[in-house]
């Protein structure tokens, strides 16, 4: 069990995938988790297409985690396109699987979301989809967090104010945003500490290969990017195969650095590159 596993004082290592665009593509996705399988996580997310539309993907991708794999899966869920019933029928999914793990998520607002429904909708704050989760079935549940805060918080105190409220309304542990700086998760942890919050948090860390990934997950994620990290890409950006074991070896280091100060948890976003991973670990 999850919550049991990061109670203890070990770090634990987990894996995030996401699920196939096409219908025909499940069987490449499933390879890529036998494989990361092989490599001993403690547990592995499935993410979760904000709209609604790919919710069964998301099912069937932590159902082949949960039953094939026999590891802990945890499904991401968002909130931002739903009703009650739509919680009721994913929770039912749910159960026929045998998944017990949600991360529940806000969600951004998808594009095709009119003001109107954007405004009006149901569960306004991941806290508030959480708290109906808490009152209406078994799941356990996991939250997001931001170590260099949330875009749309104006300070980090308020968002500091809203996680608390989040983990009070019954997250079991956290899952922090991808940061490149570790003295920026360490003050992180400080801050939520003296903001009472004290549900283990698991490290989200993100290998950067290539330099167009890296400028898609500043701009997707919001993450600062250290000197270190923008000198690789200045030395290495060019040539594809030395931008790779570069990229590999700061994620190799960040990881290192983070288990010798005792994070509660290393969560890979694996971007569904097995290989990625394995050369990661091998080397932690
Ligand atoms: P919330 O916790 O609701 O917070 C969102 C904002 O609202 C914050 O600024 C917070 O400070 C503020 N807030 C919260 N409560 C209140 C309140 N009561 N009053 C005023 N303000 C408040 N997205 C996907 O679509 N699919 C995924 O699978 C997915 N997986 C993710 C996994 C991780 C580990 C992380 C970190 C993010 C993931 N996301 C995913 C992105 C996430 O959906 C977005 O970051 C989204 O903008 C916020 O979601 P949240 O659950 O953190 O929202």
């Amino acid at each position: 069990m999850i919550n049991d596993l990061l109670a203890k004082k070990k770090t634990s290592l987990s894996f995030e995938v996401f699920p196939p665009k096409k219908d025909d593509d499940f069987p490449a996705v499933f390879n890529t988790l036998d494989a990361l399988a092989k490599l001993n996580p403690d547990f592995i997310s499935c993410t979760y297409g904000a709209g609604g539309s790919k919710s069964k993907k998301t099912v069937e991708v932590a159902s082949y985690i949960q039953n094939q794999l026999k590891i802990d899966a945890i499904a991401h869920i968002t909130c931002v396109g739903f009703k009650q019933t739509d919680l009721k029928e994913n929770y039912e999914a749910f159960k026929k699987e045998g998944i017990q793990y949600v991360l529940a998520l806000r969600g951004d607002r998808p594009q095709t979301m009119t003001d109107e429904q954007y405004y009006s909708r149901e569960f306004e704050h991941a806290s508030d989809m959480i708290r109906y989760l808490k009152d209406n079935t078994t799941l356990e549940i996991a939250g997001a967090c931001y170590p260099e805060k949330h875009y749309e918080a104006d300070t980090m105190e308020n968002d500091l104010k809203h996680l608390k409220e989040k983990v009070d309304a019954g997250t079991s542990f956290l899952i922090s945003q991808l940061f490149f700086d570790n003295d920026t998760f360490y003050r992180f942890l400080e801050l939520t500490s003296k903001a009472g919050i004290t549900v283990p948090i698991c490290a989200g860390i993100m290998p950067v290969t290539t330099a167009k990934q890296l400028g898609t997950t500043v701009t997707l994620s919001g993450s600062s990017v250290p000197k270190e990290l923008a000198d690789i890409i200045a030395n290495y950006g060019e040539n594809p195969e030395d931008m790779r074991k570069a990229g590999i070896d700061y994620a190799v280091r960040q990881i290192r650095d983070l288990k010798e100060h005792g994070v509660d948890g290393i969560h890979i976003y694996t971007m569904n590159r097995p290989k990625m991973a394995a050369e990661i670990v091998t080397q932690i």
